[in-house]
């Protein structure tokens, strides 16, 4: 995982200065299609290597990312697209500081008190290659966070998207992350074990370890599914028929394929 450091120092919740002892981990996903990092994440004048990251991020030309006062939220971190296309993970807030992002739930508690969050930033919703690699980067920031705190992603309630919170009575009712991860099959219950398997030095990928080179090498089995997908253009820029695909892809794209969701 690539993982930057940008902290949004200009927004007010940075501003407020108000600390917590992190106990969970709550996922968002933004709900805008925009996987530019760029969108939400920018360096102020003051930021430490301004110029470094404004070349990784690219710069944002409409004025509206969350470094500036009157935002009235903010999070921990972001996970979209770098400049070159990249995926990637930015820090946004010290992990400790208190949040802006889960508003209050129906307990009149907020997860804005116990959980360090994030957002994933929302493409369409369709590409199933940038929904394996936000997935796969989500994953790892989680797992470096529950590490370095002692918290157990399989504990109840310690890694949860905004609307298990809500479900819970610490969040607001929005859908995130479930208007996305079940497009392409997974669920919070698949993403928490991708986080067990990350902490174990293991990873869905590393258990697998298998990849086809070309069309050709992908099994029988999936190629309808994966011919589609190049045929949509979802494998550009790899040339000469040299595709790469993971065996987890394969079954993602599989699973979309069933579902119509290539045709
Ligand atoms: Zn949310």
């Amino acid at each position: 995982m690539k993982l930057l450091t940008c902290v949004l120092t200009e927004n007010d919740c940075y501003k407020a200065k108000r600390t917590i002892t992190p106990k969970g981990v709550m996922v968002h996903s933004t709900g805008a299609n925009n996987p530019n990092l760029r969108r939400y994440v920018q360096p102020a004048a003051s930021t430490p290597g301004k110029a470094e990251l404004l070349a990784q991020l690219g710069k944002n030309t409409n004025g509206n990312d969350w470094n500036r006062p009157g935002t009235n939220a903010c999070v921990h971190g972001f996970v979209g697209k770098l400049a070159d296309g990249s995926v990637a993970a930015v820090q946004t807030l010290p992990w400790n500081h208190r949040g802006w992002h889960a508003g209050t739930g129906t307990s009149g508690k907020s997860a804005n008190d116990s959980h360090i969050s994030f957002e994933m930033c929302e493409d369409g919703l369709t590409d199933p290659v940038y929904f394996a690699q936000a997935y796969r980067t989500a994953a790892e920031l989680t797992a470096m966070l529950c590490t370095k705190y002692g918290l157990n992603p399989m504990a109840d309630g310690v890694v949860i998207c905004h609307q298990d919170g809500y479900r819970r009575g610490i969040a607001s009712n929005h859908g995130d992350v479930y208007n996305w991860f079940p497009r392409f099959g997974y669920d919070m219950n698949d993403f928490r074990a991708e986080v067990v398997r990350i902490m174990n030095g293991k990873s869905e990928e590393d258990d697998d370890m298998t990849y086809y080179k070309t069309l050709a090498d992908v099994p029988a089995w999936y190629k309808a599914a994966v011919q589609k997908a190049v045929d949509k253009g979802a494998f550009s820029g790899s040339g000469s028929g040299v595709l790469n695909v993971s065996e987890d892809l394969c079954r993602t794209l599989t699973v979309l394929d069933r579902l119509g969701k290539l045709d």
